[in-house]
């Protein structure tokens, strides 16, 4: 490939894959009928598939691609606890209890993945890291102050701030006016995880078919039929978990959804002596922009893996990976002559009101829209939306019920998106 930054062997796939391949799954013939059928073999639906195995249904997993090949194989592998809207936005929408049992929502997912991984033992470099947040503008600093300081009490949130003096403890450089320190957050190597989920899943007895493409759902009595390019397969209950590669198969989810590509590089080794001063905590990290710069260590400590979104309208990860270097450079110069050695992207699913969704539509089951955050709300909504299909009480969220929007004449085609950055960029930029 031909730019100086490129390592001679650059790769266009996720850097997790090189540790973490997608795992080989074995071709079986599709059954004439099962329970349920779950469409996508991202954390969501194998979540959920593990959790109705196990409760004894019949459970045929259906994936286009590979395992986790859309976001669940090759995100940057960082785990907060946060919903989008903040505590006044929601109470305005659902009122005070309806807005805490939201955010609370946020901590349980947390707490949920760390069980998770630990007692079904999936080796994905789990790291209870923490998270160190950089204030990009000098007022951005106080807000987050304010913020946590209002939730204070209301969720179970615990944080300390850091002034620009003391910043060279948590990260080597001087780009940040301060940050904070989220000391629960976390980090995983993302297709580890997604390979742990299979493994569990295909153990507990769910039939898991690769490279199968619905193209169909069909109600019947009884159920769906549920349209294979390999075939019909009738189902008793059909859960769609496609989040940001969602199509026309589901047009009802598909116009609320708002697909928006996210991008990411790992660069060529960087010597200890440099990782230790660049990220002394080996923490999981991004700023306060609305257009966010997510970044870690690889779990070897050894590179930088380093995302964010650096074009208007979706590009080629040839074109966003030099883009990418150049914002990394300017939070760690010692950086700018690192080389690059994998560029890739995937889409993350946005909702209007920046809320993830659970329940039922059209017939069939759905968990979507974690607008960016899904490692822990697909996990978690995943295990959830089982428990709705199983119909007890373990699936009950404070998401129930609420409406799912859209907008007029959307149908899934997100336009608008290059008007919609260069605005949050422009807020990040002069906003308040
Ligand atoms: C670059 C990037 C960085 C990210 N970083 C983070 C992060 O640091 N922290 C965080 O919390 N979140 C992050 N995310 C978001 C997170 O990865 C997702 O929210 C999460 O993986 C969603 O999981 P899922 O199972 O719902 O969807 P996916 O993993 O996207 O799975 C959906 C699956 O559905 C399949 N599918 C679609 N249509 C069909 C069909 N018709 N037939 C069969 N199969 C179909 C697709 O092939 C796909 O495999 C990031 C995402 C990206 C792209």
């Amino acid at each position: 490939m031909d730019h100086p930054l490129f390592a001679d062997d650059m790769k266009l796939t996720p850097y997790w894959w090189d540790d973490a391949p997608r795992p080989d799954v074995p071709k079986n013939a599709l059954p004439d009928q099962v329970d349920v059928a779950i469409i996508g073999a991202g954390y969501t639906g194998l979540t959920a598939a593990l959790v109705l195995a196990r409760a004894g249904r019949n459970v045929l997993v259906l994936e286009k691609g590979e395992i986790g090949v859309g976001c669940s194989s090759r995100n940057g592998g960082q785990i907060g606890s946060g919903v989008k809207p903040g505590l006044d936005e929601l109470t305005k929408r659902y009122g005070r209890d309806g807005a805490v049992a939201m955010l609370r929502e946020g901590y349980a997912s947390l707490d949920y993945i760390k069980t998770f991984v630990k007692a079904e033992g999936i080796d994905c470099d789990f790291r209870n890291s923490g998270r160190f947040i950089g204030a990009h503008r000098a007022n951005r600093y106080e807000q987050m102050a304010q913020n946590f300081e209002s939730l204070k009490g209301i969720v179970p949130i615990e944080w300390e701030m850091v002034p620009k003096a003391e910043m060279h403890n948590e990260i080597g450089s001087d780009a940040y006016f301060g940050g904070a320190i989220m000391p629960h957050h976390a980090g995983l190597q993302p297709a580890k995880y997604v390979n742990g989920l299979y493994e569990r899943s295909a153990a507990a007895g769910a039939q898991i078919e690769t490279e199968t493409l619905v193209i169909g759902i069909d109600k019947e009595s009884g159920g769906s039929a549920v349209v294979t390019d390999r075939g019909k397969v009738k189902a008793r209950e059909v859960i769609v978990a496609t989040n940001g590669y969602t199509t026309r198969l589901t047009p009802g989810l598909q116009r609320r959804l708002i697909p928006i590509g996210s991008y990411m590089i790992a660069t060529e080794e960087i010597p200890d002596d440099v990782m230790a001063r660049l990220s002394p905590k080996q923490r999981v990290m991004n700023d306060t922009r609305k257009v966010v710069y997510y970044f870690t260590t690889s779990p070897d400590h050894k590179r930088m893996v380093f995302g964010g979104r650096v074009a208007l309208k979706e590009t080629d990860p040839k074109i966003s990976g030099p883009r990418l270097h150049a914002v990394m450079a300017g939070i760690w110069p010692d950086l700018k002559d690192v080389k690059i050695s994998h560029s890739w992207m995937g889409f993350v699913a946005y909702t209007f009101d920046h809320l993830p969704h659970i329940g039922q539509r059209d017939g069939v089951w759905f968990s979507m829209g974690y607008c960016g955050s899904g490692v822990a709300w697909a996990s978690y909504l995943g295990h959830k939306l089982a428990h709705k299909v199983l119909g007890d009480e373990e699936g009950k969220t404070a998401f129930d019920g609420i409406s799912f929007p859209t907008r007029p004449l959307y149908t899934g085609d997100p336009w608008f998106l290059g008007v919609a950055v260069a605005y949050y960029q422009a807020m990040d930029r002069w906003g308040p």
